[in-house]
């Protein structure tokens, strides 16, 4: 079905096809209608699904045009980088009419935010700090809210604005239309729907747990001192566009994009202490080109919109394997093909069982021709076949056999298989 036929207003059907999308993505396709009907929604489905425009188009049809009051639509989101891109797409799916829409987030000066509060905005995108902020001071007022959009959900738990969110919900109007997005729905986050949507919509993406097919995986097998020298060997036999490195934490973030630019690379650093205007540049260098490899943490990749990411590098193995789903969502993005490695050091070998579980396949182990590999030997072996299949990837018991390797052998030209184009 075409974005014609769902019911949207003509000047936000142009701001669609200003963006190039052709097709509704399966949330656009069920959340639109469901959003246009005016029921609460509760959908999981994740960034990378299309979510964004699956709620901005229903909404601004619904607001119309911009009037004068306090705003009329509040979307509450986790970090400011996915604050700042949900009102940009706000913004580009609405700029052929007249509504505003502001972002409220920290990390900046309050200055350019209160003045646009003031000029009167029609749907504000805040992160729950600076938006508290705002309320405290009177800057805001929440009296107007027809619709409340609360997204990623599980994200903002993790980052403990459970009190926030519901301080929030509760000040906005009891009357009012309420859509929750989170990539799942566990219990604890189900409370959080049940005390803030009235008999919701459910709407299950069931894209958590899977893998885009365009994707190349591929482990690594390295002992930890020497994963800097491999990933500095990879990125020598790969034919790339834009890299994205992850490290679990800020300082390992720091000292591998140090090394990277040692190694005369063009990084660029996302993670949480970094400032909003340093992470802006950040962002904008990366998705210009100017810096080829990004190295980042979970978090502040959460939502990274960056078309043309060929590669990405898990220079950590993720603790949490939908992280993994996460990073590597990051590149084969709407179709593309990219390559996902991942540096795995043996005591990551419970991890890497973990994400292979997770979802639900096993991701290959590579070598590559002509690193001079030390003490290989010891990685443990890959369970046999059998015992995979008979208990699901039961105990790994010392003493494994060493025949589980096959994917230690050596592969035939690197580039045959790495090299896109
Ligand atoms: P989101 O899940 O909202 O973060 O969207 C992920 C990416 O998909 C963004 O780059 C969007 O611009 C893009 N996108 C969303 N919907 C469509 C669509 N119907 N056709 C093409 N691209 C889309």
């Amino acid at each position: 079905m075409p974005f014609t036929q769902l019911h949207l207003a003509p000047n936000f059907l142009k701001g669609v096809q200003a963006m190039g999308y052709t097709e509704p993505t399966p949330i656009q396709l069920r959340a639109i209608p469901a959003v246009l009907s005016g029921k609460d929604v509760v959908a999981s489905a994740q960034t990378g699904t299309g979510k964004t425009a699956a709620f901005a188009l229903p909404v601004l049809t619904m607001l119309g045009v911009h009037k004068a009051g306090w705003p009329r639509v509040l979307v509450l989101e986790p970090t400011r980088e996915l604050a700042a891109q949900v009102e940009t797409a706000f913004r580009d799916f609405g700029r052929f009419s007249d509504i505003r829409a502001t972002v409220l987030h920290g990390g900046v000066g309050y200055g350019r935010q209160r003045s646009e509060l003031r000029a009167g905005t029609d749907i504000v995108v805040a992160t729950p700090g600076r938006l508290m902020d705002f309320l405290q001071e009177g800057e805001l007022k929440l009296d107007a809210i027809q619709i409340l959009i609360l997204d990623e959900v599980d994200r903002m738990l993790d980052m403990g604005f459970i009190h926030d969110v519901k301080r929030v919900v509760q000040k906005c109007p009891a009357k009012r239309q309420t859509l929750f997005f989170s990539a799942t729905v566990p219990p604890e986050i189900a409370a959080v729907a049940s005390f803030a949507l009235k008999d919701p919509v459910r709407i299950e993406i069931g894209v958590s747990r899977t893998v885009t097919t365009s994707i190349t995986h591929a482990i690594y097998q390295v002992h930890q001192e020497q994963k800097f020298e491999l990933l500095l060997a990879l990125l020598a036999a790969i034919d790339f566009n834009s890299v994205l490195v992850f490290s679990r934490t800020k300082h390992g973030a720091d000292r591998i994009a140090r090394r990277l630019r040692e190694a005369n690379h063009s990084v660029a650093v996302l993670h949480a202490n970094r400032s909003q205007n340093q992470r802006i540049e950040a962002l904008e260098g990366f998705r210009s080109g100017r810096y080829e490899v990004m190295v980042a943490t979970d978090i502040a990749a959460r939502g990274i919109d960056v078309a043309g990411v060929t590669h990405v590098i898990n220079y950590d193995v993720p603790e949490n394997p939908e992280d993994y789903v996460h990073r590597i969502g990051r590149t084969g993005r709407a179709q593309a093909v990219g390559d996902a490695f991942t540096l795995a050091a043996p005591e990551n070998a419970s991890d890497v069982r973990a994400i292979e579980r997770f979802i639900g396949q096993e991701i290959p182990r590579l070598k590559l021709e002509g690193f001079d590999y030390k003490a290989a030997s010891a990685f443990p072996p890959r369970p046999a076949p059998q015992r995979r299949g008979g208990h699901g990837g039961g105990g790994q018991g010392g003493g494994g056999r060493p025949q589980g390797q096959a994917s230690h052998h050596p592969r035939g030209k690197p580039g045959a298989h790495w090299g896109r184009r």
